[in-house]
């Protein structure tokens, strides 16, 4: 079980979630307690802009990363401070992990006793956008969390940019849940260019995790984000059609393209004869106006599916 790497107490408070009515729910105070601390939105949220393209709902756990991306969103900004380390920290609202998966769990049930709320149910959670998730640090917290959820029927999905977690007996764990090829949807950022990724897994290891995940039965997902190198981001697009179920295809924000360069780049996509599934982000579709996706073609869709 792998949520018995966290110590006994939080998981009965989990289980108690998990099974009490609204009444019981308010009179258990240490529940009461966490979610007041948890002021409703520190482990699930609605993300806004370019990160709302990927999911409705969402949960940041962790801040930091050590992946050192010389693109990195989170090291830009006001909040980069606060978002941009090169090493990983439990937000700290949370105070421990234990902490952490009592106020997830009270979150998906929003004070519903033993019912999920209905909107994660249907749109799932994307894991994450303030660390990588499957680090060391990151994924025994992220894969305990998921391997309850996914029995209560919540979809997730998983970017990630590092491949050593394939390797651990957490995800031989994990991958065995007889729900986590139906509700976990697994993607890697590819953008060919391991130069500007130090701290992370090369481009090609993370190929060869989507053909191994794919081949084992799960769901897959390319996040072409940012789009650095045109014709490397198509020439990887190519090499993954058969084994990744949609692509995700995005430009760097706060970089001029030319307008040339982004039609060519789309045009491209739209030649490819195997018509993968595509979604192109809304930082491509500003040079294309008075256009939908679906002018490139049916196998461009205008909605990213929960998977
Ligand atoms: S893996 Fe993601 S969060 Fe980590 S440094 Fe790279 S872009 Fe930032």
């Amino acid at each position: 079980m792998i949520l018995a790497i966290y110590n006994t107490a939080d998981y009965f408070i989990l289980k108690k979630a998990a099974q009490m009515s609204v009444a019981a729910h308010m009179a258990f105070n240490p529940l009461q307690n966490k979610l007041k601390e948890s002021k409703g939105t520190n482990a699930i949220y609605q993300p806004a802009g370019a990160a709302r393209e990927y999911a409705p709902y969402a949960s940041n756990l962790y801040i930091g990363c050590s992946g050192m991306c010389k693109y990195c969103y989170n090291k830009r900004g006001p909040r980069a401070g606060t978002l941009g380390n090169n090493y990983v920290t439990l937000k700290k609202c949370f105070g421990t992990e234990g902490d952490a998966i009592v106020v997830f769990f009270l979150e998906l049930f929003g004070g519903n006793g033993g019912t999920v709320r209905y909107e994660l149910l249907s749109n799932g959670i994307f894991i994450c956008f303030t660390t990588d998730p499957c680090l060391p640090e990151t994924f025994p917290l992220h894969a305990a969390i998921i391997a309850e959820a996914i029995k209560l029927g919540v979809p997730f999905k998983i970017l990630t940019k590092v491949t050593d977690w394939l390797g651990s007996e957490i995800w031989q764990d994990l991958k065995c849940i007889p729900e986590a090829k139906e509700k976990l949807s697994i993607g890697v950022t590819l953008t060919g260019r391991d130069d500007l990724e130090p701290g992370v897994s090369s481009n090609q290891d993370r190929v060869n995790a989507l053909s191994y995940l794919h081949n084992e039965g799960f769901k897959t997902f390319a996040s072409i984000e940012p789009v650095i190198d045109s014709a490397l981001s198509l020439s990887i697009i190519q090499a993954c059609v058969g084994f990744v179920d949609l692509f995700m295809v995005g430009l760097e924000s706060n970089r001029h393209y030319d307008k040339g360069e982004v039609v060519q780049f789309v045009n491209a996509l739209a030649a490819i004869p195997e018509k993968p599934t595509i979604y192109l982000k809304d930082s491509i579709m500003g040079y294309f106006v008075g256009y939908t996706r679906a002018s490139f073609g049916p196998n461009f869709i205008n909605t990213v599916p929960v998977l």
